[in-house]
């Protein structure tokens, strides 16, 4: 179905100097310089669709077509733009810095308010709901991660909101995560049945009003002095919706913290060899921007021997867990996961702080790969742990 000019969409053309700065340079789809550890860019142009339609050039040319009022076949469009992660791998290459992955969310919240978002897209918001979570498992399991754990129930020093993803499909991370900052003496607090989602999934999926409600929310119904969260994709939700006063930590963050303050001291051991997983969320730009991960660094406090090249983490190409992506193509998702796991081989072990990414990784590994664990339970399972706590 093709679709005549309409008025120039608003969320376009923001990003007019983007969509008329691009040179056509191609780095976005493709690039390959080794000597500043860039190997490839967009996963999707890599394991789903080798066409540039598919990749931050192509939104940029797509935006700019609408913006100019040509035809555009919007179902088309979007099958192409829903199958980005949103990684923002193609803003990192861009010799020039412009945002084709924002203009590639935008594009997304333009077919999403007209009406042309794909089936599984629509499918993600309506598990959100319904159920209140992108993985349709019923409400009342999202809790069920914390068993007999106890909890303050008054003057807790931390909030913990393990997200959407640790909540359901990584429960033992979730319990090391609280095990390790009790042990450093925090009084942690869980919201328990009034746990809930932060929108981060529906805000990738350009379901900005959606979004904006479930934030709303979080800033109307939670009181804390601080929240720790394993959902890297969930910190910016969280930081927004509290604002500056409240401290919000990703786990690895509020990790580093401990270890630098003392509070723990923690020991990986000293044959083992770690390869740290460099998730997409601390290099994201726009909306979904700013998470801090500083999971070598954590890696570095405990002595653990990193043997993965830290030149290519700034650039490595996104797992596929992130965005629309494994919902729309789940085949394209599992390759992608593939792909990072090669370099995995000369590893003992793949630490992961990204609890997205590390589930999602788990289930495309095969049985000669090394484990995939995530940070909390990396120092469960495998560290020495002491502390002041
Ligand atoms: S954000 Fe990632 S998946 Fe999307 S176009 Fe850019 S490099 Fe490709
Ligand atoms: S967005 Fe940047 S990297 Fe991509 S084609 Fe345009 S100028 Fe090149």
């Amino acid at each position: 179905m093709s679709e005549g000019a309409t008025s120039a969409p608003a969320r376009l053309g923001a990003f007019a100097a983007d969509l008329y700065h691009c040179a056509d340079c191609g780095y976005c789809v493709d690039a390959v310089w080794v000597e500043r550890g860039i190997d490839h860019v967009c996963p999707t142009i890599g394991h789903h669709a080798p066409i540039a339609s598919y990749s931050g050039r192509g939104f940029i040319a797509a935006a700019r077509a609408w913006v100019e009022g040509a035809a555009l076949d919007r179902d088309v469009l979007a099958e192409r733009v829903f199958a980005c992660t949103g990684c923002g791998n193609c803003e990192q290459v861009c010799p020039i810095g412009l945002r084709p992955a924002q203009v590639g969310a935008a594009l997304r919240e333009e077919l999403v308010a007209t009406g042309h978002a794909p089936a599984s897209v629509d499918k993600l918001r309506a598990a959100m709901r319904t159920h209140g979570n992108p993985h349709a498992r019923p409400a009342a399991e999202r809790g069920a991660w914390a068993g007999e754990l106890s909890f303050a129930a008054q003057d807790a020093t931390v909030l913990y909101a393990p997200g959407c993803a640790c909540a359901y499909t990584a429960p033992g991370e979730a319990g090391a995560v609280v095990a390790l900052m009790a042990r450093a003496g925090e009084r942690v607090a869980f919201r328990g049945d009034a746990d809930r989602c932060c929108g981060a999934p529906l805000g990738e999926a350009g379901f900005v009003d959606d979004a904006a409600y479930a934030e709303q929310r979080l800033a109307h119904d939670v009181s804390a002095v601080c929240v720790v969260t394993s959902g890297l994709e969930c910190w910016p939700a969280w930081h927004r919706a509290l604002g500056a006063d409240t401290p919000v930590f990703s786990f690895s963050a509020w990790l580093l913290a401990a270890l630098e303050s003392g509070r723990l001291r923690i020991a990986a051991p000293p044959s083992l060899r770690v390869h740290a997983f460099d998730a997409c969320a601390s290099r994201r730009r726009g909306a979904q921007s700013g998470t801090p991960d500083p999971l070598r660094e954590v890696l570095a406090r405990m002595g653990a021997v990193v043997v993965n090249d830290a030149r290519f983490a700034a650039a490595a190409v996104c797992c596929g867990a992130a965005g629309t992506m494994a919902g729309l193509a789940p085949d394209s998702a599992q390759r992608m996961a593939q792909a990072r796991l090669v370099d995995v081989a000369h590893a003992d072990v793949l630490v992961a702080s990204d609890t997205r990414c590390g589930t999602h990784l788990a289930a495309a590994a095969d049985a000669g790969t090394a484990p995939v664990v995530g940070l909390a339970a990396f120092v469960q399972q495998f560290c020495t742990i002491g502390g002041d706590g």
